[in-house]
């Protein structure tokens, strides 16, 4: 039997420090009071750029950190969403949002 608390625990942790990341992004963008300076400005909308970018990546990871722990919920956590065999916990490890085994992960990337 896994420690899926355990599992549960380290997503809880994560998905905290995404939402508070992408709250921190959000403000960042709408940074108010423009600068004088146009240089300045164009600066500010390049910093924007990457902000945004940065944003989206948290989101995308959020989202997948979610949809495991609807897993937790469920009892499908250790379990490959493809072919149903035991995600090891090693994997879990380093991947707590992964929702394939090994093998799995391995057939879809080379396809
Ligand atoms: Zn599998």
């Amino acid at each position: 039997m896994q420690d899926q608390e355990y599992f549960k625990q380290k997503l809880l942790q994560r998905k905290q420090e995404l939402s508070d990341r992408i709250d921190k992004i959000d403000k960042d963008i709408r940074h108010e009071g423009m600068s004088a300076d146009w240089g300045e400005q164009a600066l500010e909308r390049e910093n924007d750029e990457v902000l945004e970018s940065l944003g989206n990546a948290s989101e995308i990871e959020l989202a997948r950190i979610k949809h495991a722990l609807q897993r937790i919920e469920a009892d499908e956590y250790f379990y490959c969403s493809e072919c149903g065999e035991e995600i090891p916990a090693a994997r879990l490890e380093l991947l707590p949002y992964s929702t394939l085994c090994v093998n799995c992960a391995e057939k879809l990337e080379r396809n």
